[in-house]
């Protein structure tokens, strides 16, 4: 945690982050549909949450997202064919609780333990998935889809490298597995928004530190020298 606070009042130091007013009052785990909505093993989401998704317009298959999600994808994916040729597809974006279910199920009945499929397969009610603003993104080219070869891909090192000038994060990344709960994933990006990203991308830590970072007002105080009333 020292490091965190250190890079962060750095960066305050460097005025190289901005807080808008949106962001300090959000609440992130009151609001569901919010776009800083923590979901992962601890902070799980009810069979009953669904939201509302469109079809991104990408190559790929289960496209699924929601609306403001699937256009910030659709002008990443256009973004990177313009940038480096390649063309990124999407292999895995919104997932209902059910289909996770079934999902972890199926691992189960394969490896034999919970302990063995927690290890790859998130449990249902714990994958970002849920929320309709993740998307597991692959290169229409080949097949290291969903392996960590796709971190060394073109492809692979441009999404990780811009993607959160689109409004994603990568979510879960090589450093950071103790705090996700979550193998390195160079694949997953999540949605955030625009701003939230650029922030997240500064700070260079999990959205759970993030988040935590946030709740107890420490970014804040950080960042502005001020305590918040
Ligand atoms: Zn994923």
């Amino acid at each position: 945690m020292a490091n965190v606070l250190g890079k962060l009042l750095s960066l305050a130091a460097a005025g190289t982050m901005m807080i808008s007013n949106s962001l300090l009052m959000a609440a992130p785990q009151n609001d569901v549909n919010g776009l800083l909505f923590l979901q992962n093993r601890q902070w799980r989401v009810s069979k009953y949450y669904e939201p509302e998704t469109i079809k991104a317009d990408v190559p790929g298959q289960l496209q699924d997202m929601r609306a403001d999600a699937a256009a910030a994808l659709e002008e990443m994916f256009a973004a990177c064919k313009a940038e480096t040729g390649v063309t990124l597809k999407a292999v895995s974006g919104y997932r209902s609780y059910q289909r996770q279910s079934t999902i972890y199920q199926n691992k189960l009945d394969r490896v034999g333990t919970r302990e063995k499929a927690d290890q790859y397969v998130a449990r249902p009610g714990a994958s970002e998935h849920q929320l309709g603003l993740a998307m597991d993104v692959g290169q229409k080219s080949d097949d290291v889809n969903l392996t960590s070869s796709f971190g060394r891909t073109k492809g692979g090192k441009w999404v990780a490298e811009h993607c959160w000038e689109y409004g994603f994060i990568l979510r879960y990344q090589e450093d950071w597995v103790d705090v996700t709960g979550y193998e390195y994933e160079p694949w997953h990006v999540r949605y955030v928004g625009k701003e939230n990203a650029r922030l997240i991308q500064e700070a260079d830590m999990p959205l759970e530190t993030y988040l935590l970072l946030m709740r107890e007002d420490t970014l804040l105080w950080i960042l502005t020298g001020e305590e918040q009333e």
